[in-house]
């Protein structure tokens, strides 16, 4: 099988797997009771806690262990929204579990801006400016939209907040470019940063929320305190350790030069047939966005798992309702948006493995074409 779907999940290492079986099945403690195995265990998820922190570039703030991006995005929306008459902007790019949060404070009454999508796939920032303003609480943005590969210029958006919007905290789901892109928060002052640990070879079902200042946001998760209050439940221990394996081993500045060769390889061949349109969103090469003339996506996703080639028709998470809002804001007509791929990589993957499914991909393609024209 040669897997192409990396931005919906990733192989877990088999190491890090070995890892979890451990905390599992041998060093299993509660890491909230009072003897010394479990200290010992508490001091090994702080210990993951500053490899985040590290690898995040940053030195103030702290890291809150949840079960993955979708609670981390609930987290930082819903745990940071005050009552009064402040106003929220958001993404119409962002994945479902900031959007349909966002509906969520829509539906509370609250005052919801959208921004629409540039050509590019990145978000309007014209737009953004004249949003900003006192009253502005939080600024929720995709860091790599998991539709497109588009890149957010959070910098720019950070800057924009210094000077227009003092008071607002700023939120990035960062899930398609934690370990995948090189980056710093050092020197781009956000609040909070969610990550997952299935998207880069941990487990499902954990992940965390960088917050820069506690003060900032209020627990949505009630219950025995764990993570200082701020996301009660016990911890899950083997996740967040294998989690923090993943992190020591991804190397990003190398896999991200490999990935970029993986993608532009996959490029070239699809474009050699003048039926194949590869958009140029130029965001992370971990994400390539495809559409076939006259061949319905789906179609042609099922065709190629027949050949043990998969690949993605876009968010997993939404695949079940029609249409792709993300594609659709971008301008993408309603036959190129039933026509779309999404192919996304891993460093794992060899060079002649990618061209090896770029070949089967454009043969599948062309009979599949061939049987409808
Ligand atoms: N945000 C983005 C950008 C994603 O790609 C995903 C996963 N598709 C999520 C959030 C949700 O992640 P999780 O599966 O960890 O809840």
């Amino acid at each position: 099988m040669i897997y192409l779907d990396n931005a919906a999940t990733t192989k877990m290492f088999e190491e890090g797997a070995d890892l979890y079986k451990q905390y599992a099945c041998h060093s299993f403690f509660n890491p909230s009771a009072g003897y010394s195995q479990s200290s010992s265990i508490k001091k090994e998820l702080d210990n993951t806690r500053q490899k985040i922190l590290s690898i995040l570039g940053v030195r103030e703030g702290t890291v809150i262990f949840t079960g993955g991006a979708t609670e981390s995005n609930n987290l930082a929306i819903m745990g940071s929204k005050r009552n009064g008459k402040y106003e929220y902007i958001f993404s119409v790019g962002s994945h479902p579990s900031v959007y349909n949060v966002a509906k969520e404070l829509e539906r509370l009454g609250h005052v919801v801006h959208w921004l629409n999508l540039r050509d590019d796939g990145q978000v309007n920032y014209v737009e953004l400016e004249k949003l900003l303003n006192d009253k502005t609480r939080l600024i929720s943005i995709e860091h790599v939209s998991n539709e497109t590969g588009a890149i957010n210029d959070i910098k720019r958006i950070a800057s924009m907040r210094d000077v227009l919007a003092k008071n607002a905290l700023i939120h990035v789901d960062g899930v398609q470019s934690f370990c995948k892109l090189n980056f710093s928060l050092e020197k781009i002052k956000i609040d909070f940063y969610t990550f997952s640990a299935h998207k880069f070879h941990g487990p499902k079902g954990v992940g965390g929320l960088y917050v820069k200042n506690l003060n900032t946001i209020k627990s949505i998760v009630f219950g025995g305190g764990q993570e200082d209050g701020y996301r009660s439940g016990t911890e899950n221990v083997g996740g967040i350790l294998a989690m923090g394996y993943a992190i020591g081993k991804i190397e990003v500045l190398r896999n991200f030069e490999h990935v970029s060769l993986l993608n532009s390889r996959m490029k070239e061949i699809l474009s050699a047939d003048s039926h194949i349109h590869v958009n140029n969103f130029e965001g992370s090469p971990y994400i390539l966005s495809v559409w076939f003339e006259n061949v319905n996506g789906e179609t042609l996703m099922r065709a190629l798992a027949d050949e043990e080639v998969i690949v993605g028709t876009g968010s997993a998470c939404s695949s079940k309702k029609a249409g792709n809002r993300v594609l659709e804001n971008i301008g993408f007509k309603k036959d190129q948006i039933k026509s779309h791929l999404r192919i996304s990589f891993n460093a794992q993957l060899t060079v002649e493995e990618v061209e090896k499914a770029g070949k089967i991909i454009v043969e599948i393609y062309n009979n599949i074409r061939e049987r409808v024209l």
